[in-house]
């Protein structure tokens, strides 16, 4: 037995996970049991890693909550017994995912940190490695005898970000994630250098890790367009059983004034689903009542989803509507930072 930080390693699929077969020049998924062996780099942590793997590899496009559920569950079921867990997933829906881990659990008090790459792990240019291993490094840190990170994270391209603050904004550039709302929780460069000020802690240090697992997807995003007509939002709004809606507006959380338009809202939400206002930019933020084109939406209770991205606004919906919550109580915690996801 070592003092040295035991870090639980949790692959789940995508690109990551992949190591080209040079003879047939095929891509394969790679037996994460052998990591250690594959990328003896690791070694050099100065850290004990475990590997749990999915059975089957996924793509992150094919992940719906019962995957999110899945990776929350491991990890709610070894928390005491590691120091922190790194993430393995695809990149395309690695904001929803981890955003929606970070709601799952509150008081958490160790890191969860979440990476990917943008080329296979096998492959000569990777940037998997990196990732990997500074993610592994992240996860490893500590300070007086405490975690660094004490939240869920998306580490990539050396930067780390709060997991539930990122976009997945390039396909192609090793650079993939950004946080336009909020700066980055650490850097790599030389050095590891953590932006200790911006990073989450637990009021209560006694508070137990809570675990909540009640996700729901019966919701949609309506993103607004210039020409949106009243055909397409009224099937929307009647979709049966739909529970929640983010409306993604222009700008400062503006929307057409038509009345059909307006009458259309106010009816979905007199009926009870929840409606949350998203800005369409990458950045900044709805101010309900800066413009006239925000009034009506304001009036009749729309919720305010701040500076929200539109993927944790997903998340967060699935999550608050699993708690069976008044329509004002739902507001409230929405407009509300639970996992500091908004300003
Ligand atoms: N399609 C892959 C996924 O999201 C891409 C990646 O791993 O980055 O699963």
């Amino acid at each position: 037995m070592t003092n040295n930080p035991n870090i639980l390693l949790v692959y789940t699929g995508g690109t990551i996970g992949m190591v080209k077969d040079y003879k047939t020049k095929a891509l394969r998924a790679f037996d994460f049991s052998q990591i250690l062996e594959k990328i003896p780099e690791l070694k050099q942590l100065n850290c004990e890693i475990d590997t749990i793997s999915f059975d089957v590899p996924i793509d992150s496009s094919n992940m719906n909550i019962h995957y999110y559920i899945t990776i929350a569950e491991i990890i709610a079921k070894h928390y005491n017994n590691y120091d922190g867990f790194v993430v393995l997933t695809g990149s395309d829906t690695m904001s929803y995912i981890s955003s929606a881990v970070s709601f799952m659990f509150e008081n958490l008090q160790k890191p969860v940190i979440f990476t990917g790459s943008q080329l296979p792990i096998g492959d000569l240019r990777t940037d998997a490695k990196e990732n990997l291993i500074t993610s592994i490094e992240i996860a490893c840190a500590s300070e007086g005898g405490e975690p660094t990170i004490q939240e869920v994270g998306l580490y990539f391209e050396y930067k780390l970000y709060r997991a539930n603050r990122t976009t997945k904004i390039n396909a192609e550039q090793f650079e993939a994630f950004t946080s336009m709302n909020y700066p980055a929780l650490a850097e790599s460069g030389v050095h590891l250098s953590f932006n200790k000020h911006l990073l989450l802690r637990n009021e209560s240090k006694k508070s137990k890790l809570i675990f909540r697992k009640n996700l729901i997807e019966d919701i949609v995003i309506l993103k607004l367009f210039p020409g949106i007509t009243s055909k397409v939002v009224e099937a929307i709004v009647n979709v049966p059983g739909l529970k929640g809606i983010v409306l993604e507006t222009y700008g400062a959380g503006n929307a057409p004034t038509e009345q059909w338009f307006i009458d259309l809202i106010r009816k979905a939400i007199d009926k009870g689903i929840r409606i949350v206002n998203v800005t369409q930019c990458s950045g900044g933020s709805v101010i309900l009542g800066l413009y006239e084109t925000s009034t009506d939406l304001k009036n009749m209770g729309i919720i305010n989803g701040k500076d929200i991205t539109t993927e944790t606004a997903i998340a967060k919906m699935m999550y608050l509507l699993g708690e069976d919550l008044t329509k004002e109580e739902f507001k409230k915690y929405f407009e509300t930072s639970l996992r500091g996801e908004i300003s």
